[in-house]
């Protein structure tokens, strides 16, 4: 199996014609490889055009969305991001070839700990991955440029909007627990400015400041 070739042709007929069309953007996901990002037996399944399983009920999002987020936080390569939701760790990834630094956030452990080792082994030292509620933040490094959300969200989480530097942006899919839009919130002069995207589906964003567990 050719993944480079598999990744340059995810970037031409999914995320090009999907409306992709930052350069950086598109550069990272042709180079970040996803499929060292999940189990050895769905590796040939990496680059198709749909999430996959990674164990503990959670999922790698499709590309697609992954490169539509990414392109949404506008990131010119300054930036210390916040994402919550670590699962695999390549949305980190994707986000450490863009940005200076990520921080980012994972509830289950066995995730975070995968992740962690996937980062190191790929050499990504600006990511730090933390296992926590991400509904709280990461409060010791904020504020953040950008913050990511990578799960579906009730909605936006307070420690999101007080953890936000001014003039920052997050990108976060808000809804019900199946079906959500994607938003954009920048904070501008201390004020929230919202604009509503893609309908898309997440699995639940569970802590404090997002749905029950189980519920
Ligand atoms: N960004 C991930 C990737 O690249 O593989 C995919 C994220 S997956 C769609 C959503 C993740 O959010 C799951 O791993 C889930 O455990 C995690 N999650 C849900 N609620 C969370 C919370 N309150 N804090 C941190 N992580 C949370």
């Amino acid at each position: 199996m050719n993944f480079e070739t598999l990744r340059k042709t995810m970037v031409a007929r999914q995320l090009i014609p999907g409306g992709v069309n930052d350069p950086r953007v598109l550069a990272a996901m042709g180079k970040v490889p996803r499929h060292l990002f999940v189990a050895p037996a769905l590796q040939d399944r990496a680059y198709g055009d749909h999430p996959l399983p990674i164990g503990e009920g959670q999922t790698i999002s499709q590309p697609y969305i992954v490169a539509v987020m990414t392109e949404a936080l506008g990131l010119a390569g300054t930036e210390k991001v916040l994402e919550i939701g670590t699962g695999s760790g390549y949305q980190a990834a994707v986000l450490a070839e863009l940005a200076a630094r990520v921080f980012t956030v994972e509830r289950i452990d066995a995730l975070a700990r995968r992740a962690r080792q996937t980062l190191d082994e790929l050499r990504y030292n600006n990511v730090l991955v933390k296992i926590g509620d991400g509904t709280l933040g990461w409060r010791e490094y904020a504020p953040y440029d950008r913050i990511i959300v990578t799960a579906g969200a009730p909605q936006l989480p307070d420690a999101c909007w007080d953890q936000l530097a001014e003039g920052g942006r997050i990108v976060i899919p808000t809804g019900d627990r199946t079906v959500q839009t994607l938003e954009i919130v920048e904070k501008r002069n201390g004020q929230p400015v919202r604009t509503v995207r893609d309908r898309c589906t997440f699995v639940p964003l569970i802590g404090k400041d997002g749905w029950a567990d189980g519920g």
